[in-house]
Parts: C-alpha cells; sequence; structure tokens
C-alpha cells in the first residue's frame, strides 16, 4: 500500500486513467481498449487497475468532480498539490487540462468543454470568498500569485513573456528552487486567471498537435500559489499562516519515433523528452512508495528540468494526481500500454 497522509483517506499520489472518445479517423471495431469497473480497464486480454477509470463517456465535469474538487480543498489545507497529464499526442492532455482557450469564458456546465484547470479556480475563488464572508471574529486574508513555463528541449521559456527563452533554474537556501526572471503575476478572481491562462495558452499555441510539432514536445507548467493569513484579535489567529502551491501540467507526447523524425534537432528533441519523461517516472515512482528517502534533497529530482521544477512541488507535504490519458484504437496500442505502465509503476 502507498503512503498516505497521516489519519486522511486521500492518497498522496493518484493514477486515474481518462480513455477519450473515438474520433472521425478511428472505428468502434478497432477499439481495443474497454473499462470493465470503475477502477480497471482492459486492453486485449490484459487488466489493468488504477485508482480510477474514466471511460469515453465521461465529461470534463466528472473529470473536475473526480480530481478538481480533492485538490481545491487540499490546496485551501495547506497542501501542495499537482496534477500531471500523461500520454501521447492525440489522447487528450490538453483537453483534459484546459479545454479550449474559448471555454474558459463559459459557465463550467457539465456540457461545456471547459477543462480541469478553469473549474478549479473558479471553485477556488468562490471557496476564498465564501471563507471570507462566513469569518467567525477573525479574518482570513489570502494573496494568489501564478506563473506559465514551457519546458521545450530542456530550456526554460516563459509563456506569459514570450521574450525570456532561456531561463535558469536557481536554488535559493531560504526558498527553494525558483526559475530565475520568470514572470509572477499577482490575482485575485477567476477573471484574472483565465486572462493569464488564455495568454499563456495562445503563447504556446496549443490545440490539436501533430507528433512532429513542437508545440507536442514541451512540457508546460502552471503554478499558482496561495498565502493565506489570518488578521484578527483572536490567539487561535497568530500561528495560521500558510502557503500551498498547486501545480499543473500538461506534458510532453510520449510518442514513438515516426520514420518522419530524420533532422538531427528533431531526433533531439525526442530524447530529450523521453529522458524527462522517465526522470518523471523514476521520481513519482519514489515519492509514491511508502518509504520515502530520509532527506527530501536525496529524492531522485536533478534529472532534467521538469524534476526540478517540481522538486518544491512533489515534494513532503503533497498530493499529487497523475491523469493517463489513452486513445481506444488498437493501432495506437504500443502507446497505451506504455502509457499505462507508467501509471501501473506509480500504484
Ligand atoms: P494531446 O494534448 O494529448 O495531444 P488533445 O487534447 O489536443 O491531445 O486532443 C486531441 C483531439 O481530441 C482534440 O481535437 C481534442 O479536442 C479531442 N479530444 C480529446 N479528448 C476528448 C474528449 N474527452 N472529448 C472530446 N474530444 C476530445
Ligand atoms: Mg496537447
Amino acid at each position: 500500500e502507498r503512503k498516505g497522509e497521516l489519519g486522511d483517506l486521500d492518497p498522496s499520489v493518484k493514477v486515474v486513467v481518462r480513455i477519450r472518445p473515438i474520433n472521425a479517423q478511428e472505428k468502434e471495431v478497432d477499439r481495443t481498449v474497454r473499462k470493465v469497473s470503475s477502477d480497471s480497464l482492459t486492453v486485449g486480454d490484459r487488466k489493468f487497475t488504477f485508482d480510477s477509470v474514466l471511460d469515453s463517456n465521461s465529461n470534463q465535469e466528472d473529470v473536475f468532480q473526480l480530481i478538481g474538487v480533492p485538490l481545491v480543498k487540499n490546496a485551501l489545507a495547506g497542501y501542495n498539490t499537482s496534477i500531471l497529464s500523461y500520454g501521447q499526442t492525440g489522447s487528450g492532455k490538453t483537453y483534459t487540462m484546459w479545454g479550449p482557450p474559448s471555454a474558459m469564458v463559459e459557465d463550467p456546465s457539465p456540457r461545456s468543454h471547459q477543462g480541469i484547470v478553469p473549474r478549479i479556480f473558479q471553485m477556488l475563488f468562490s471557496e476564498i470568498q465564501r471563507e471570507q464572508e462566513n469569518h467567525d471574529g477573525k479574518l482570513i486574508n489570502y494573496q494568489c500569485r501564478c506563473s506559465f513555463l514551457e519546458i521545450y528541449n530542456e530550456q526554460i521559456g516563459d509563456l506569459l513573456d514570450p521574450t525570456q527563452r532561456n531561463l535558469e533554474i536557481k536554488d535559493d537556501p531560504k526558498n527553494g528552487l525558483y526559475v530565475e526572471n520568470l514572470t509572477e503575476e499577482y490575482v485575485s478572481s477567476y477573471e484574472d486567471v483565465t486572462q493569464i491562462l488564455i495568454k499563456g495558452l495562445s503563447s504556446k499555441k496549443v490545440g490539436a498537435t501533430t507528433v512532429n510539432s513542437k508545440s507536442s514536445r514541451s512540457h508546460i507548467v502552471f503554478t499558482f500559489v496561495i498565502e493565506s493569513w489570518c488578521k484578527g484579535a483572536s490567539s487561535k489567529c497568530f500561528s495560521s499562516s500558510k502557503t500551498s502551491r498547486i501545480s499543473l501540467i500538461d506534458l510532453a507526447g510520449l510518442d514513438r519515433n515516426k520514420l518522419e523524425d530524420v533532422g538531427r534537432q528533431s531526433v533531439q528533441e525526442g530524447k530529450n523528452v523521453k529522458k524527462s519523461l522517465s526522470h518523471l517516472g523514476y521520481l513519482v515512482n519514489t515519492l509514491a512508495k511508502e518509504t520515502q528517502p530520509e532527506k527530501p534533497e536525496d529524492a531522485p529530482y536533478g534529472g532534467s528540468c521538469l524534476t526540478r521544477i517540481l522538486r518544491e512541488s512533489l515534494g513532503g507535504n503533497a498530493k499529487l494526481t497523475v491523469i493517463c490519458n489513452i486513445s481506444a484504437d488498437n493501432r495506437n496500442s504500443s502507446e497505451i500500454l506504455s502509457t499505462l505502465r507508467f501509471g501501473q509503476r506509480i500504484k
């Protein structure tokens, strides 16, 4: 069994599989993946079990209820929380995380394509507002800030200031690892966050991507920091200051090297993606084990930009959900199996 937080039922690492619907180029008869229970699926005659399996009938609201609602509660309780969206190009990673930018300004109805990230911030700000209205003699102050970066070919770019393309990771003895010169924006409403998301995603130019486009080969990381402290007469308030971090990560595609990958640049990019995903897998495995390294710095964070950036989010008092996105079409069976194995190794 994996390590859970003391006396609490929510495990520190959860793995959820989402099967995207068959698209116009795929046929129902070629479907190799089937959900067989709320937490298991089969690929041909192989069976896999996870924390939950969402099949192609699940909508964006289902994903939010399963993953987003507990994330917001944990974040407001002071945990560091993260979501990693993993899978091959075209499996639904981006759709699951952000949804189409145009849907961010809609109300988050079950039928809206709005992704889990905007739904999280809709709930977070309404919870913060409720908390502030219900204060019983104490007043909690919140300050939130966020940043948005892209890791492409082991280089860090600022999605909120695309002129900054090769940022460096620095280690500050007091505050830990940080990305030097990365833009941080203070936000105080859902609308502030969606504007930043839309701006960042337009620098990244998301949308349906092909296996060889630059876009399928970068990791994007949205980081949101909540600081809260109590300002009131009651003595209960003095020790109540909290900082928690929400990290939302749309990973590069886990893709086979395609025949078209002839350019040297593109082979190198593919290698960097593979390397960083395998470091990530190794790191998450270590974190999910019952016995964690004695000292946080002994966990294998050093391997690549991505794992180093995640050190402040995944270490210590943290909750992580990995979403393994898969298609159901048997032409993708090697990527499907490799995605499921990634999830399985963590369990
Ligand atoms: P990835 O980011 O993994 O490369 P995308 O999120 O871009 O994949 O998804 C590929 C295509 O499939 C997009 O056109 C997207 O809108 C569509 N899609 C993915 N998942 C779903 C889903 N659950 N429901 C409807 N359309 C989806
Ligand atoms: Mg994508």
